[in-house]
């Protein structure tokens, strides 16, 4: 082990005057998004492995995502559920919900997501009753991601007893969020802000990007990965960009893409890099190992996410009959599957690689 600590310090610090989230400067996390070396990068999962044991365990969290409605008032240029596209809409009846919402506490997992398109057909009173219902009766943790709601509903949900709130930055070039974000209802969108806003009313905030946006630079990645440590987030999601064909940022990914060489690529290594660094950087923080990363390596995608760093698994709730329409980038890994069948697959995807399932709802370890 000392051998491997040497490694370690030889590798890091390849200058850089800033200050050191956890050793690491800002030129340090550039460089390892840069790095190709698979010896080198074999080093970055042993570290980020190693931290991920010390700081959370070996539990894996499992969050069952229930996706409320594919209704979206956006029209974020990357995703398939962008309001102006011309799709069937589905919203889950309030029964609908109950019944994900008790599976899940059948196949024993300490928290439920309620996710959604920005939905204003889902009313404050409506995600209330959801999640005093929650509380009532079940063990349940309970974690939002419904978008940029107003004060007062998060004000309410929080209230009422919603413990997380998920909203991802996307990447931290404001410019390119701009142009793939657009405003919308004539209300600026500062999801940074909304980070800081949900902290301040007590929930636990999640954030996180999508890796290899047509746009993404290097640099914009590791000034991602530094605002996750800046922002002192609860959690932090990360998967691979993945191109949607019926959307105007896959089709027209050149016009937004940088020179090769400079772009980011939307591969699995690359997400497992930030998932590591994060890891490094943020220590106990808890990381889900996405669909998306399991989407773009259906081999072993989610494995290698769990390997490099991440402690969290979301296995899908939504009845299968409504997942296709959550369509918000194709050939989305274990769509098909009913959760008693994702169920099976990662309790023996788990032991494979020496890791439990979570007991509980898992929330940060302080
Ligand atoms: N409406 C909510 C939930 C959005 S879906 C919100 O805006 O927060 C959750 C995440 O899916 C998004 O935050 C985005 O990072 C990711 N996503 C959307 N389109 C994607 C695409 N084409 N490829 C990969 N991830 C995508």
């Amino acid at each position: 082990m000392q051998a491997a600590g040497a490694v370690w310090k030889l590798l890091r610090g390849k200058g850089g005057a800033e200050p050191e989230p956890k050793g690491l400067t800002r030129n340090d996390v550039l460089s390892w998004l840069k790095e190709e070396e698979e010896w080198k990068l074999d080093f970055l999962w042993t570290e980020a492995d190693r931290v991920r044991h010390e700081q959370v365990g070996d539990e894996v969290h499992l969050r069952g995502l229930i996706e409320l409605s594919n209704y979206c008032r956006r029209d974020c240029l990357y995703c398939g559920i962008r309001g102006s596209r011309r799709i069937e809409r589905y919203r889950l009846s309030e029964l609908e919900v109950e019944e994900c919402v008790r599976l899940g506490v059948r196949l024993g997992y300490g928290t439920v997501v309620l996710q959604a398109g920005e939905d204003p057909g889902l009313s404050r009173e409506r995600i209330t009753r959801h999640v005093r219902f929650i509380k009532a009766e079940t063990p349940l943790a309970v974690t939002l991601s419904l978008g940029e709601r107003s004060d007062a509903e998060l004000a309410e949900w929080r209230e009422a007893g919603a413990d997380r709130y998920l909203l991802r930055h996307e990447t931290a070039d404001m410019a390119l969020l701009r142009r793939i974000h657009p405003d919308c209802g004539g209300e600026r969108s500062d999801r940074v802000e909304f980070l800081r806003k949900l902290k301040r009313l007590g929930y636990e905030a999640g954030s996180g990007v999508m890796v290899g946006i047509p746009g993404q630079s290097y640099e914009t990645l590791a000034n991602d990965v530094l605002l996750f440590h800046e922002l002192d987030l609860e959690m932090v999601g990360v998967g691979p960009y993945l191109a949607h064909p019926d959307t105007p940022l896959g089709r027209d990914a050149a016009s937004f893409s940088l020179p090769a060489g400079e772009q980011v690529p939307a591969t699995d290594v690359m997400t497992t890099k930030v998932i590591a660094l994060t890891r490094l950087v943020c220590q106990n923080v808890n990381i889900p190992s996405t669909t998306a990363l399991a989407t773009v390596n259906t081999e072993n995608g989610r494995e290698l996410g769990l390997e490099r760093g991440a402690n969290v698994w979301m296995p899908n709730l939504t009845p299968v009959k409504y997942r296709a329409l959550y369509d918000i980038y194709p050939d989305k890994a274990c769509a098909g599957d009913t959760a008693e069948a994702c169920q099976a697959c990662l309790l023996r995807r788990l032991a494979s690689i020496g890791r439990v399932p979570g007991k509980g709802p898992g929330g940060q370890r302080k």
